[in-house]
């Protein structure tokens, strides 16, 4: 589509090795892997051995680190920040993204490398945003952007009658709801929409407490590794000019009140990592929710708080793996039992519903859910199969 429509892309890269920040000192986290002496031969099959008679991250972690070990505490937080919960609400599941973490890697998906541990990313230029606005053009009229769904209901017909904040009401044959599942809780399902067992189940989904503040850069660093500390990563984009502090746990709710607070508490590890090239302190500010604004200083979002997200990606909570991992075939096309369509009527899109289980919480499986949920539609709704 980024073809079709016309658009330019730019590839970046950033760095992942990192320094963990003991609130006086800088360690490469490489150096602490290396004084651990692990023993790669068995890792996998041990950890496996862990994750089975594991209830969380937690338990996996303290198994092979004593807690005050600063390898122990970069590990928590780099797992809570990119698979999104803490240590203790995470699945064991994610002991496999422990072991590649141990292995100088990140994930599956960005394992250890031989040069430089980076991960390669495209963006739009001029913003990514421009992808659904020509899309939202290509199709005219039938698209209505700013309006939040508030009740669902069913219609005489077997379809459905959608209402929107502000009063608008749309009449459905099919319904594909592709927003995160803490959003459910903000919407009304008239009995019978949902089975009321599985829509509690989806609102019970759990996702990431993640936030970010973009902090510009006028002189560049010498070299564009980031820190970390027991609650935040922090890493450069590939212009080394501007430095992503991530933050997890209870430190990613922010507002525009208590964001200065946040951005101050990792100014200690800014000044002192980076020294004269640290840009001075200038208060940071919230990020509006609209496209192509520029920011002069510091500009932060919190997830948590997005009432259209309501956190920043699903995770497998401990004790949801069964839930979250049970498969089912229904027209044509595998589907997460929980998100299966309902009555052929009634589907559900977006990277939670997905099935690929690698890169669970990514734009990748947010796009394998839309084009499965559209194969699906279109085979028992518009096609016969030789059209196929
Ligand atoms: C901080 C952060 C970092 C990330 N880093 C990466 C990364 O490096 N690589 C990667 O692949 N992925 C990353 N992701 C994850 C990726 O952004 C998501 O997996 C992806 O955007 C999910 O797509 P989606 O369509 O499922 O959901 P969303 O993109 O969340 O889309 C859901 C849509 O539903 C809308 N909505 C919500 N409520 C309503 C309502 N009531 N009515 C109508 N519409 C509603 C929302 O406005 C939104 O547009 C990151 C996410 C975050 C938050």
């Amino acid at each position: 589509m980024i073809r079709e429509f016309g658009l330019e892309l730019t590839e970046n890269r950033f760095n992942f090795d990192r320094f963990y920040f003991t609130g006086e000192q800088f360690i490469a986290v490489e150096q602490l892997r290396r004084d651990q002496q692990i023993h790669f031969e068995d890792l996998q099959s041990r950890l496996n051995v862990l994750a089975k008679k594991s209830k969380n991250m937690r338990e996996v972690l303290d198994e092979i680190l004593q807690e005050k070990n600063p390898l122990y505490r970069v590990l928590a937080v780099s797992l809570a920040a990119y698979e999104g919960g803490d240590i203790e609400s995470l699945s064991p599941l994610y002991t496999q993204t422990l072991y590649h973490m141990l292995l100088g890697g990140l994930a599956a998906a960005h394992q250890s490398c031989e040069e430089e541990n980076h991960i390669d990313f495209s963006s739009i230029k001029r913003g990514n945003a421009q992808l659904p606005e020509k899309m939202a053009e290509a199709l005219g009229p039938r698209v209505h952007l700013g309006h939040p769904l508030t009740k669902v209901a069913a219609s005489s017909t077997g379809g459905f009658i959608l209402m929107f904040q502000g009063g608008q009401k749309v009449e459905a044959d099919l319904l594909v709801l592709a927003i995160p599942c803490p959003v459910y809780e903000e919407i009304v399902f008239e009995e019978n929409i949902i089975a009321l067992e599985k829509l509690e189940a989806i609102k019970n989904v759990r996702y990431g407490t993640n936030a970010k503040i973009l902090v510009p850069f006028s002189k560049m660093p010498s070299k564009n590794e980031g820190f970390a500390d027991d609650l935040v990563v922090s890493f450069f984009n590939s212009e080394c000019n501007c430095l992503n502090l991530y933050y997890t746990g209870q430190l990613s709710y922010f507002s525009e009140k208590t964001i200065e607070e946040r951005y101050s508490r990792e100014r200690s590890m800014m000044e002192k990592g980076f020294g004269e090239v640290c840009p001075p302190f200038t208060s940071p500010v919230c990020a509006k929710d609209e496209a192509y604004i520029s920011y002069e200083g510091p500009v932060g979002h919190s997830w948590p708080n997005d009432p259209y997200a309501k956190g920043s990606y699903s995770y497998i909570a401990a004790g949801q793996e069964s839930l979250l991992t049970a498969l089912e075939n229904n027209e044509k096309e595998v589907f997460k039992t929980l998100f299966a369509p309902i009555n052929k009527k009634l589907y559900f899109a977006g990277e939670h519903t997905s099935v690929l289980m690698d890169v669970p919480g990514t734009l990748e499986a947010a796009c394998e859910s839309g084009e499965r949920i559209a194969r699906a539609i279109l085979s028992t709704h518009f096609l016969c199969d030789e059209e196929i």
